[in-house]
């Protein structure tokens, strides 16, 4: 494989990468092309629940790839999305509601709004403070980062960001002009940020209240990552819609909406589309990737490791004053620093360890959920060394 010049890159320069470029990747690792392993704790931003080269995403690839059909379009039947919807609905919303299939959390964000205002006939998006809901017009208005927002205004009209768990200023902003209040059962690029059963329940009753629809935005803590198949079974509170998207497909870029019946019932031909939404290669895959997470003794693995890492962490923090508090659920951890992360990502980099941050003064840490209790130890040890 060529060397990647890291000085010159045809990439239009709205990231800022960093460290090794990287050519393949085995259970938590990701191998450079120098050869050095790196124990991974990012996960492609919580994307590889199933770590790399995961014998269920080989076997689904190939066996979609023996069909011939990469995609056929929505204007065919095709059984790997049919299967994948009636699969996911089966397992959301007492299983009753429909799917959309798109291919990004963003994309999932709009389509829900889209199905929002549909369905309720009105127009208004409630969001709130620490939210990150993706980087379209609709999704962006309602994510509370002013500095991405700022360049691209105006963005969609009528949405307001209250603060988190405020439930005077939530009961001020959702009104009879409401259309969707959306939030993240657990917050991810705001600093992984659990919310409160309570705010959410709370939030539940308004919405029926004023007509409004709920929407759980799980495209980063959705699909085993805190330990159940979604975020908001531990919250005792359902959503009348539900997004997915990062390891939806095990790497293939895909989205999901699941709507309940109520609000797909106010949705009819015409409404809403996307070329390549749902196709057999990414379904057959997702199908997969679902079927594996959903196992109860998987999850029950996800919520073992993550509590031993919880339990790791609150030691760290005990013993490293630069720690403010841990925060998360599952194999979604935050560490609040008192100084900004972003050197801390780098030290843990430098001894082999990929972590990334979630706002300025979070380190964050989303490991695939088949991560070794081994490799979580390794992982931790770095950590203590960077914090000490
Ligand atoms: N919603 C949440 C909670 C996210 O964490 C993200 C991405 O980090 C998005 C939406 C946007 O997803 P995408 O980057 O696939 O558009």
């Amino acid at each position: 494989m060529t060397a990647v010049q890291s000085d010159a890159s045809a990439l239009l320069g709205v990231y800022a990468r960093v460290g090794p470029s990287f050519v393949a990747g085995e259970g938590s690792e990701l191998i450079a092309e120098d050869g050095t392993r790196y124990l991974d704790f990012v996960a492609g931003i919580a994307v590889n629940a199933l770590g790399y080269n995961h014998p269920v995403i080989r076997e689904a690839v190939l066996r979609a790839l023996d069909t011939g059909l990469v995609h056929v379009s929505n204007l065919y039947r095709s059984e790997p999305g049919e299967l994948l919807a009636a699969e996911l609905v089966a397992r959301a919303f007492n299983r009753q509601g429909q799917a959309f299939f798109c291919n990004s959390g963003a994309e999932a964000n709009e389509g829900a709004f889209k199905f929002a205002r549909k369905w309720s006939g009105k127009t208004e998006i409630v969001a709130f403070s620490g939210s990150f809901h993706g980087r379209l017009f609709a999704s962006l208005a309602a994510t509370d980062r002013p500095d991405y927002r700022r360049p691209f205004e105006p963005l969609l009209a009528g949405v307001q960001i209250v603060p988190l768990g405020d439930r005077a200023a939530a009961t001020r902003a959702v009104t009879a002009a409401t259309a969707a209040v959306i939030i993240e059962p657990l917050q991810g690029e705001g600093g992984v940020r659990p919310v409160d059963a309570g705010f959410l329940a709370f939030l539940r009753d308004l919405c029926d209240a004023q007509g409004a629809a709920l929407i759980f935005d799980e495209v980063q803590c959705g699909l085993g990552r805190t330990g159940t198949l979604f975020a908001y079974e531990q919250t005792g509170v359902t959503p009348d819609l539900l997004t997915l998207a990062k390891p939806l497909a095990g790497g293939l870029p895909m989205g999901a909406v699941l709507l309940s019946d109520r609000v797909a019932a106010a949705l009819a031909p015409g409404d809403h589309a996307t070329t390549f939404g749902g196709g057999p290669l990414v379904a057959t895959v997702a199908l997969e990737v679902l079927r594996t997470i959903a196992e109860p003794d998987f999850l029950a693995e996800v919520r073992a490791k993550g509590a031993w890492l919880g339990q790791s962490l609150e030691r760290l923090a005990a013993n490293s004053p630069r720690v403010r508090a841990v925060r998360g659920r599952g194999l979604m951890w935050g560490i609040e620093l008192g100084e900004p992360a972003a050197p801390f990502v780098t030290a843990a980099r430098d001894r082999r360890l990929l972590v990334l941050t979630a706002g300025p003064n979070v380190i964050r840490i989303v490991p695939p959920l088949t991560i070794s209790q081994g490799d979580l130890e390794r992982g931790v040890a770095v950590l203590a060394e960077v914090l000490a």
